[in-house]
């Protein structure tokens, strides 16, 4: 029972670090965003979740 609800925050927890981080959605590096026709990727690094557009997503 008390791991069940352990498990339970910490999934919300993550889903909260992930929607407040991809707000907006821009590359990390050059600040392409979505709007500009670019494709955006998520990349989790040890510092959280960054985003890239394909130039950048591949060169990480
Ligand atoms: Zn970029």
């Amino acid at each position: 029972m008390k791991m069940q609800s352990k498990t339970i925050m910490q999934n919300s927890r993550m889903r909260n670090e992930i929607e407040s981080s991809v707000s907006i959605v821009e590359c990390y590096v050059c600040g392409k965003g979505l709007s500009e026709g670019n494709s955006i990727s998520a990349k989790t690094l040890s510092n959280g979740i960054v985003l890239f557009c394909d130039v950048h997503y591949s060169m990480q």
